[in-house]
């Protein structure tokens, strides 16, 4: 007995479920539900379907590079039945899943961070396009007041200045 994978959406077929379906060059394709084999009876792509296991894996979604899952691997040659290496076969199959969720939150959890960045950038970016939206005008008719007293202080120097510059002349003339 082998638990399959779904030709479609990767999910676990377990013995007694499921369609199978062999095409007329004898290769064979497994289907976990309806759903799955009419999918591929209208002969759509599992990586262009977004609720499939290869589709979430092609866009980033997923681990998709681990050594965990080089374990995982059809072996046709038949084992002769040995306790001792049953039960130590089925201690590593939990222990190897363990590392693996572990490492698959962890990616999730990196993903998550990359997107809240991404967010703070945005929302950092908008509100310095939109400062004008924010301030309060009150501000605004401060520094330009501030601004006019300035130039108008300025001014005065510049006459005085003018004048000064005005006099001077005469002086080298008399
Ligand atoms: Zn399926």
């Amino acid at each position: 007995m082998r638990i399959e994978t779904c030709y479609f959406c990767s999910s676990r077929i377990y013995p007694g479920h499921g369609i199978q379906f062999v095409r007329n060059d004898c290769k064979i394709f497994k289907f976990c539900r309806s759903k799955c084999h009419a999918a591929f009876k209208k002969k759509k792509n599992p990586r262009k379907t977004k609720w499939t296991k290869a589709y979430r894996k092609t866009v980033g979604k997923e681990l998709a590079v681990d050594p965990s899952f080089e374990f995982e691997k059809r072996r046709n040659i038949p084992v002769k039945y040995n306790r001792e290496l049953w039960q130590k076969t089925v201690e590593a199959i939990r222990k190897i899943e363990a590392i693996r969720q572990k490492r698959c939150n962890i990616h999730i959890m990196q993903r998550l961070r990359k997107g809240r960045e991404l967010d703070e950038e945005k929302d950092v970016k908008e509100v310095q396009k939109n400062l004008c939206l924010i301030r309060s005008p009150a501000s605004g008719l401060k520094d330009q007041k501030l601004a006019e007293e300035e130039a108008d202080n300025d001014d005065e120097s510049m006459q005085d200045s003018d004048e000064e510059m005005d006099d001077e002349p005469i002086a080298i003339e008399a």
